[in-house]
């Protein structure tokens, strides 16, 4: 099958045998010769040139070991918007696109937002594009992935303040009316970790090396000394941890706790208002 990605092999040939996904297929194919999907159609009789097959040879070795497509290509859309991703960061998953719903209904006009572990920056230019009046803040305790934060709000025209911290390390007195985040929240040692693109995903994203609630733990406890009262915090976490997180919020005094289900029916935002103080 490596033979089809021989040079002199027909573009539409590669279409119609490949040991991957079609889909997958498609999107290498058209990263490997420069082409647009349109582009896979007009010139489906053009046969590759050795360049072309040497790329394509690779990208699918590469993507035949597991490596994930958006790594691959180096690129993956949310939210409407194309986003630039490499190790450095998570790659954005469509259910997080409720978490900026979310956000985006309770987010006053001129409203201080803050992410917190905003990775390749999704969330926070997803909002800072819907809302440019809005002032979002963003802050990660990776610099590679602020760096590619920052490439994704200048290559979308959004305005984001990017901050290095550990959580609330490097926060001031700031204040915000919103907190948002997708924190780390698989537990140490959970087999989704050794399976699929998460093999490839930067660790320190997905796991909280413990029982999966430290981050959101952290995060519920020191937000209320950075939100207006009554202002919302709202938090992605895993599909079985929404009780825990209701209780965590509850516990803490947090007014309004509820969950909202993502488009699998899954559970997978909870969130509470600051107490009123
Ligand atoms: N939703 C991701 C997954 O389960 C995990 C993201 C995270 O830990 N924040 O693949």
């Amino acid at each position: 099958m490596s033979q089809a990605a021989l040079p002199g092999a027909t573009v539409a040939s590669l279409q119609r045998q490949s040991l991957l996904d079609p889909v997958d297929n498609r999107i290498l194919l058209c990263h490997a010769l420069g082409l647009s999907r349109m582009g896979l159609i007009t010139q489906s009789e053009r046969t590759l040139t050795e360049d072309e097959a040497a790329r394509l040879s690779a990208l699918i070795a590469r993507r035949l070991a597991g490596e994930p497509v958006a790594y691959l290509i180096g690129r993956r859309e949310f939210y409407g918007l194309d986003f630039a991703v490499d190790a450095n960061v998570l790659i954005p998953r469509p259910e997080t696109e409720l978490l900026v719903e979310l956000a985006l209904e309770r987010l006053p006009p001129r409203g201080r937002v803050l992410d917190m572990g905003t990775g390749s920056g999704a969330i926070a230019v997803a909002l800072a594009h819907t809302r440019p009046d809005a002032a979002v803040t963003a802050l990660d305790v990776s610099a590679g992935a602020l760096a590619v934060a920052g490439r994704n709000a200048a290559s979308n025209g959004a305005t984001v303040r990017l901050l290095q911290s550990d959580w609330f390390g490097a926060l001031q007195d700031d204040i915000f009316d919103l907190i948002v985040s997708n924190p780390p929240y698989i537990a140490s040692g959970d087999r989704h970790l050794s399976e699929g693109d998460l093999r490839f995903e930067p660790a320190g994203a997905l796991t909280d090396h413990a029982d999966g609630l430290s981050a959101l733990r952290r995060i519920v406890g020191g937000a209320p000394a950075h939100l207006v009262p009554g202002g919302w915090l709202l938090m992605e976490h895993g599909y079985d941890q929404s009780d825990a997180v209701q209780a965590l919020l509850t516990a803490g005094g947090w007014q309004d706790v509820q969950s909202w289900h993502d488009l699998a029916g899954i559970a997978r935002v909870t969130g509470g208002r600051a107490a009123l103080r």
